[in-house]
Parts: structure tokens; sequence; C-alpha cells
């Protein structure tokens, strides 16, 4: 039997290492064709989970720029 080996092998190699470390909490969807934008919040348990979306360069030049601070998030953290 050489399955459990194997099964040791992989996962020496797979675990104990993280590739990057991204705190992703929302999606930003920016549409240049239609020049609107619109954030998604991905936290379970936020109320606000769409801000937007806004429309016109500038109102999506300055969404796109302060959403992320200015997203009143009631989710969680995990
Ligand atoms: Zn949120």
């Amino acid at each position: 039997m050489t399955g459990r080996d194997n099964n040791l092998a992989a996962g020496s190699h797979a675990s104990g290492r993280q590739a990057t470390p991204q705190q992703v909490v929302g999606a930003l969807f920016v549409d240049l064709e239609g020049i609107r934008a619109r954030y998604e919040c991905l936290r379970s348990g936020c109320t606000q989970r769409v801000e937007g979306p806004v429309h016109g360069a500038t109102d999506v030049q300055a969404f796109v720029a302060s959403i992320r601070t200015s997203h009143r998030c009631t989710g969680a953290l995990r």
C-alpha cells in the first residue's frame, strides 16, 4: 500500500504555507463603458450589502476613491 505515503507527501507540501494574505470584504464593480460603479459588501450580517450604483465620471471617480472607507459596514469580521 502506497496510499498513505502519498497522502503524507501531499499534505506536507500543501499546508503550512498561505499564499497571499488577502482581506477581501467587498467587491467593487466599475463599468467604464457605461460609466457607473457599485460596491457589494461580502461580509455576512451586513445590512448595507450594496452601495450605489452611481453614474457619471465624476460620481464614479469619487465613489471608487471613497467607498471602502465610507461604507458603514455592520457585518462581522471573520
Ligand atoms: Zn458591509
